[in-house]
């Protein structure tokens, strides 16, 4: 079995900066350098699932509840303004831990990030790209 860094943080067998926890999901600290504004967090559920395709929809319910909660201390605390969430599913989304994961992203006036960078793509199948999206669901 391949060991897994967030389930030894779960575990309390690697060391971690904690910030909150209920019986599903545990909010931490990314490592101090990976650390992009004020209040970043990862949150992840504590049973091990790799990813979006894998895990199963109520556990998302436990972690997006959760995200709820923190972002409005967060908000009340900080006066953070707006929050990102960010997740990655898979090497070709910059997935590099294969333990569920959303990152809290808090955002405040004039903190530089930017969530929606230019990519220099073109959808030159508009719209009939997302006909055929909207036609898996029929
Ligand atoms: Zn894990």
């Amino acid at each position: 079995m391949v060991e897994c860094e967030f389930c030894n943080i779960v575990a309390d067998k690697s060391p971690s900066n904690k910030i909150y926890e209920d019986e599903n999901i545990l909010a931490f600290a990314p490592l101090k350098k990976g650390i992009i504004s004020k209040g970043h967090m990862l949150i992840i559920p504590k049973k091990h699932y790799s990813n979006i395709y894998d895990i199963p929809k109520e556990e998302l319910y436990h972690i997006m509840d959760s995200i709820k909660h923190i972002s409005q201390k967060l908000k009340d605390k900080f006066n953070a303004e707006g929050i990102n969430l960010l997740h990655a599913s898979g090497k070709v989304a910059q997935q590099s831990k294969f333990h569920f994961h959303i990152h809290l992203i808090p955002r405040y006036r004039d903190d530089g990030l930017d969530a929606w960078p230019k990519t220099g793509y073109e959808e030159d199948n508009f719209p009939n790209v997302y006909k055929e999206i909207a036609d898996l669901f029929k």
